[in-house]
């Protein structure tokens, strides 16, 4: 499959602009993300349709709190990613790509949505597992159908992608969940290879987009769990996004090339207060412990609105538009 982002040049063979790395790739060579083959001029999305592994999972384990609270979600992924984060937590399936391709590894479109249909409390397609940018046209693809038979789109993303392709996904992608690993260029450029400015900066298009986002901080002790600069992420995420903004903040344990020990429960808990003094709807993630930041508050009486035990619902007090049922602020949640 064709890629649909990407210049010819005599010089470098061909130029993606998928995402920020603006790779410049030779003939017969791919992109940093191995996705992207230059094939005689020609840029293959290579591992169009490649699926590593589908579940049908609770909309919650994405994590989406805010968006239909305790339905399922048929979730999809494939291999790769445009980032190297050397503390990946799922680094299996994104640090590496087949290169010999398995063809009963690839599903078309139309099987994802004959599958996601057989479900009857699902609520649609996640794309997720991977870094789902680097299988775009795909992507672009199975969303364009799933929304033709009145399904949703999610897209767990690390938000490393180009304005004009993520233009595109926001006329068929519903929810976002997006990560901001740190508020630090520098973290970015030494520990993911890759840069914060183009992500604040997909924030804040998808929220402009009236799109539904959550944002997930993964905590690192000693790499990016320094107060000060979490207090200034979460003033950026209340002063750009608005206080309104779900963010889940979550515990990492050693993967990939990192073993510095997990995220301690204190750390977590200070972390989620002072989100808190910022922002209305905060969580704790990737915990056993389930006393904080699991439920959800309305800001406006303080009711529980949704009392979940880990990823399950155990009490729902919201009317179907999403508002408290208590005192009617909101919508809190998005219900339909
Ligand atoms: S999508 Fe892949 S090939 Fe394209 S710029 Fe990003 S890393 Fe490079």
């Amino acid at each position: 499959m064709e890629s649909q982002f990407y210049i010819k040049s005599d010089q470098i063979g061909v130029e993606c602009q998928l995402c920020p790395h603006f790779c410049k790739i030779k003939n017969e060579r791919v992109g940093k993300c191995n996705a992207r083959l230059n094939s005689n001029g020609v840029l293959e999305s290579v591992q169009w349709g490649v699926i590593s592994s589908s579940s049908l999972d609770p909309i919650e384990k994405k994590p989406l709190y805010h968006f239909f609270p305790g339905k399922m979600i048929y979730s999809i992924g494939g291999f790769g990613c445009n980032l190297n984060c050397i503390f990946c937590q799922n680094f299996e399936i994104s640090q590496y790509v087949p290169q010999n391709i398995d063809k009963r590894r690839i599903v078309s479109p139309a099987k994802v949505i004959q599958e996601a249909k057989i479900y009857p409390n699902n609520i649609g397609v996640a794309f997720t597992y991977n870094e789902p940018t680097i299988s775009f046209e795909y992507m672009l693809e199975t969303a364009s159908l799933s929304k033709q038979v009145g399904l949703k789109n999610v897209m767990v993303s690390n938000g490393y992608i180009n304005q004009t392709p993520l233009a595109e996904l926001l006329n068929t992608i519903d929810a976002f969940n997006i990560d901001l690993k740190a508020f630090n260029d520098d973290f970015y450029r030494k520990i993911t290879g890759g840069s914060i400015y183009p992500i604040l900066k997909s924030l804040k298009s998808i929220r402009k987009s009236g799109k539904h986002l959550e944002v997930t901080f993964l905590v690192i002790p000693h790499l990016n769990d320094s107060i000060d600069e979490a207090k200034l992420m979460f003033e950026w995420l209340s002063g750009e996004l608005g206080e309104q903004t779900v963010l889940h903040v979550s515990g990492y344990h050693p993967a990939y090339l990192l073993d510095n020990h997990s995220t301690q429960f204190n750390s977590l808990q200070e972390l989620f207060h002072h989100a808190k003094e910022k922002l209305q709807y905060v969580y704790l993630g990737n915990t056993q412990n389930n006393e904080v930041g699991n439920n959800t508050f309305c800001p406006s009486c303080g009711n529980i609105v949704i009392k979940r035990n880990g990823f399950r619902i155990s009490s729902i007090q919201f009317e179907n538009s999403g508002n408290c049922i208590n005192c009617g602020y909101g919508p809190i949640v998005i219900n339909s």
